[in-house]
């Protein structure tokens, strides 16, 4: 996906409306069209970035903090009893807007909105937990 092509750097470039909550030099917040729940938020970068593991940390940064903000007025203003912050990476895990995005979710009770199934720890006894921690530990930087 090509910036000139991108839905999210058109909002950003004002060629397409947003409901925009945030703005500062490097980032953009704004209601998502979807609204999972009542004030569902998207935060991005303002240059383009692929996805959450392609974004530049000091970038990642200042998207996370705004994310943060968000979510605190969401819980004082809204009413909103939690939050979820969500990054869907790549189709596989459901990204359908391939600039980075940091979803923020109000959570007013249990049953709305946002549903994400976890497996119980007896479903994965087949998987060795030592040699995969052993795999990611000695990658990371
Ligand atoms: P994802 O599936 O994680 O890539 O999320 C993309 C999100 O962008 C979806 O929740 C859409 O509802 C949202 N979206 C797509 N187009 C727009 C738009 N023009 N304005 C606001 N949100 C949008
Ligand atoms: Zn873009």
């Amino acid at each position: 996906m090509n910036e000139k092509d991108c839905i999210f750097c058109k909002i950003v470039r004002g060629e397409i409306p947003s409901h925009k909550v945030y703005e500062d030099d490097d980032v953009l917040a704004f209601l998502d069209i979807g609204q999972v729940t009542k004030g569902h938020t998207l935060v991005i970068p303002k240059k383009h970035y692929d996805n959450f593991l392609s974004t530049p940390q000091e970038v990642m940064h200042k998207v996370m903090d705004v994310a943060q903000r968000i979510g605190q007025v969401q819980m004082m203003k809204l009413g909103a009893k939690g939050v979820n912050i969500l990054s869907n990476c790549n189709k596989e895990a459901g990204q359908s807007v391939f600039h980075f995005h940091v979803h923020v979710i109000p959570r007013y009770g249990a049953k709305e909105g946002l549903k994400i199934e976890f497996k119980q720890p007896s479903e994965l006894k087949d998987l060795s937990l030592p040699i995969i921690a052993e795999t990611i530990s000695k990658e990371i930087k």
